[in-house]
């Protein structure tokens, strides 16, 4: 009944040797996408994706990753997504990390951008500190044609209608249920709910403590970190917000997702 926008199940330690469909299944999450970073870990992503029909795949290249690729990684990202589940992501501008390469951001942001607008594929955009720019890539589209998702936005409001205009989906992280997120939140009360999505971003971005006070009981290594089970509790912190019965909005949100995940 739960579905996660936006997780990267590759990077919990053991993932490759653990049945996943079955801790999907008993913690009632009926689809998650599995976002690739980089040539290094698509394969994992294949991997888990073929072992289970709610793994879904996305495959691309981070912002963050943009130096360690080698010269054939858009070959090789094309021969990942000819799997027709397969989404592109998470690819993104980033002028918060360090020791990036903007202008080299930018080439790959351009190249996936373009490659999921030819192929009429739903597009992962991760963003931060760089709004004005992914703003202006949009501006030379009137519309993204498979539309794309804005995964744990925080950018300011004045681009939201923008972004909307040009396909846009937001999802909402447990990491934004922190006390200093606020404003974040504030945002989101706006955006139109037929265009929001809820995500883990499992294993990172952890979100404040109380949301981890009931156990979930899944496997220590993965209780560890952000475990994917958690996705129940941000559903039911965002219907507080958003002030909807839990029901309602567990019925949108999985309109939204298929809506997303439908290509153009
Ligand atoms: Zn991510």
């Amino acid at each position: 009944m739960f579905v996660d926008a936006h997780a990267h199940l590759q990077n919990f330690p053991n993932q490759l040797n653990y049945d996943w469909d079955a801790y999907l299944k008993f913690f009632s999450i009926d689809s998650i996408v599995c976002n690739g970073t980089g040539l290094k870990d698509w394969e994992s992503v294949h991997i888990l994706s073929s072992s289970s029909s709610r793994i879904v795949p996305a495959y691309g290249v981070h912002p963050w990753k943009v130096m360690d690729q080698p010269d054939n990684w858009l070959d090789c990202l094309e021969r990942y997504l000819s799997n027709d589940r397969a989404l592109i992501g998470e690819i993104g501008l980033d002028k918060w990390v360090r020791d990036s390469d903007f202008e080299l951001q930018k080439v790959f942001f351009m190249k996936q951008l373009e490659l999921g607008i030819e192929l009429k594929c739903p597009i992962v955009v991760h963003c931060l500190k760089a709004f004005g720019h992914l703003n202006k890539f949009l501006g030379r589209y009137e519309k993204i044609p498979a539309g794309f998702l804005l995964h744990s936005y925080g950018g300011p409001k004045e681009f939201v209608s923008n972004f909307l205009k040009k396909g846009a989906y937001f999802s909402f992280s447990a990491y934004f249920l922190r006390e200093h997120k606020g404003a974040v939140r504030e945002i989101f009360r706006e955006i139109p709910l037929e265009r929001i999505l809820l995500e883990t971003d499992a294993p990172d971005m952890k979100g404040p403590d109380f949301l981890y006070d009931k156990k979930v009981n899944s496997p220590s290594w993965i209780d560890a970190l952000n475990p994917p089970a958690i996705i129940s509790r941000i559903y039911e912190e965002f219907a507080k917000l958003y002030k909807l019965p839990l029901e309602d909005l567990v019925k949108q949100m999985n309109v939204n997702y298929k809506n997303f995940l439908l290509r153009a």
